[in-house]
């Protein structure tokens, strides 16, 4: 089911997050409501606490970006015989980070109409369950770790404009302003509660 999507400065989206258990009841219809509220706000990955839900869960859509883009972008995005992801991450662990660092714009639902560059590690090494709850422990690279890596910050409590300088949050006070008056205006449903 579509939920609507909590917005900048509601507390939920700057808590830390807890593991949820694997027989919680809400589990298999928290990850279809990821998935229903991400694509119907045309996202590329959204977080449980982005739909109040302070769980360690997410979702993540590389490979619709990755069909979306011309051959130039994905040599920038993407490693070859990448073709991004589609996957839930159910309690992730970061293990690793490449010392390799890459740039790009991001943005965020919970932030709209704020874009902000953002400098990542390349490569990553994460633990996590899909939605099967089965263990992995894998590799992820370019635009995928990039939006795993976005995910993850909030679960942890960290959003885009954490990356900000205090220069550019200043001079974005208006914008804060008014996104968290809710009005910004957005394709979806979002809470202002
Ligand atoms: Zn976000």
């Amino acid at each position: 089911m579509i939920q609507p999507i909590y917005v900048y400065d509601q507390q939920i989206l700057v808590q830390k997050c807890l593991d949820i258990p694997h027989d919680l009841p809400i589990l298999p219809n928290l990850i279809l409501d990821l998935w229903d509220t991400m694509r119907n706000a045309q996202g590329c990955g959204l977080s449980a606490p982005q739909i109040g839900l302070p769980y360690n869960v997410f979702v993540i859509d590389s490979q619709n970006a990755f069909q979306a883009i011309g051959k130039g972008f994905r040599k920038r995005y993407f490693d070859t015989e990448d073709k991004g992801i589609q996957e839930i991450f159910i309690n992730p662990q970061l293990l690793e980070v490449s010392s390799k660092m890459w740039k790009a714009e991001e943005g965020c639902l919970s932030l709209p109409s704020l874009i902000k560059e953002v400098s990542r590690p390349w490569l990553i090494k994460i633990s996590y369950y899909n939605e099967q709850l089965e263990h992995h422990v894998q590799e992820f690279s370019g635009l995928t770790a990039r939006m795993i890596l976005h995910e993850l910050d909030h679960t942890k409590g960290i959003l885009l404009i954490n990356h900000m300088g205090v220069f550019t949050k200043k001079y974005l006070y208006f914008k804060l302003k008014s996104i968290k008056k809710g009005r910004v205006k957005v394709s979806y449903p979002i809470s202002t509660r």
